[in-house]
């Protein structure tokens, strides 16, 4: 079911894609060769605790997951590109990292995701990430009432078939509420002009996600990181955005 929310409740919003942006910038800048995953996952629990926030992800069991995920933050490295569980492993230099992270404040969500570099940058892996940013940009865009669904996601997939890259359908942006994932979902292509008419009051993910050579996926034996299946690198970015008369309001909006 889709729920539109009330401009109060879009406010009401506002802390909770706050913090969640808060979190990812504090954890960007903690990226860096030999910092570990853990490592990243605790400041996040940490800040988690300090704001009275609770975690999306710790308990978070569906169906495809093996167990409950167990860890505040989604930490997915070079291969791994969604679900990534943040295991024992210290940064590497040139690694691509994708930080995935959804808290609730006050009973509101928020879902945002970055990808960041560390150390010394491949051309190509920025290249990748840079194409992921701006399909969420285009897609954001295209976020205002009136459209419809279907542009947004024809926007990303315009933008990441133009950059020479192949989009997956199995995964993509969602609504957005009292809980992390609800209706619609918002598929990473798809046709202008088609599908849900976007009406203020909808809040979505929007997340485009790209592998580099490839657009399939396998599972770790971890039961949740989302690999490429030939072992080229991903990016993932990621923003919640309320649709509003004024156009797109980024709930995930970081300052910097
Ligand atoms: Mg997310």
């Amino acid at each position: 079911m889709i729920e539109l929310r009330t401009a109060a409740e879009i406010e009401a919003m506002r802390p909770a894609g706050a913090f969640v942006a808060s979190v990812l910038e504090r954890l960007r800048d903690e990226i860096k060769v030999g910092v570990n995953l853990l490592e990243l996952d605790a400041i996040a629990h940490r800040m988690i605790k300090e704001r009275g926030a609770e975690s999306c992800y710790i308990d978070y069991h569906p169906s495809f997951g093996a167990m409950p995920f167990g860890k505040v933050l989604c930490t997915s490295v070079n291969d791994a590109v969604l679900h990534g569980l943040p295991h024992d492993y210290a940064i590497q230099d040139g690694d691509v990292v994708s930080i995935d992270f959804a808290a609730s404040v006050d009973g509101w969500v928020a879902d945002s995701a970055l990808t960041v570099v560390a150390g010394t940058a491949l051309d190509a892996d920025l290249r990748l990430i840079a194409t992921t940013e701006r399909a969420l940009e285009a897609a954001i865009a295209k976020a205002v009432p009136g459209n419809k669904l279907g542009d947004i996601s024809a926007a990303i997939g315009d933008v990441c078939e133009a950059a020479g890259y192949s989009v997956n359908l199995d995964f993509g942006g969602h609504g957005v509420g009292r809980t992390m994932h609800g209706d619609p979902h918002v598929p990473n292509n798809g046709r202008a002009g088609r599908g849900l008419k976007l009406r203020p009051g909808l809040v979505i993910a929007i997340e485009p996600w790209l592998l580099a050579t490839t657009d399939e996926l396998y599972t770790d034996e971890d039961g949740w990181t989302l690999r490429s299946a030939d072992g080229s690198r991903g990016a993932h970015s990621e923003h919640t955005v309320a649709i509003t008369e004024n156009g797109p309001l980024i709930l995930t909006q970081r300052s910097r």
